[in-house]
């Protein structure tokens, strides 16, 4: 349902593994968010954490899946 890579989960700022901030571009998701997966990390196969991203028509949301018509 996401065709972007998600980034490597050790990576994150915190604000974005915690499911604050848009895993994407890094907006706050006080308003709202969705889920944008399961991140994992190449230095831990169990390390993992849901991540979200913003709502669409909101932030980057808007920019990443444009209407198709
Ligand atoms: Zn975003």
């Amino acid at each position: 349902m996401n065709a972007r890579q998600l980034p490597d989960a050790w990576d994150l700022p915190r604000p974005r593994y915690s499911g604050y901030a848009c895993v994407w571009c890094g907006a706050s998701l006080m308003q709202g968010g969705r889920s944008a997966g399961i991140a994992s990390s190449a230095r831990g196969k169990r390390y993992a954490v849901e991540v979200y991203e913003c709502l669409p028509g909101q932030g980057c949301g808007s920019r990443a899946a444009p209407p198709k018509d």
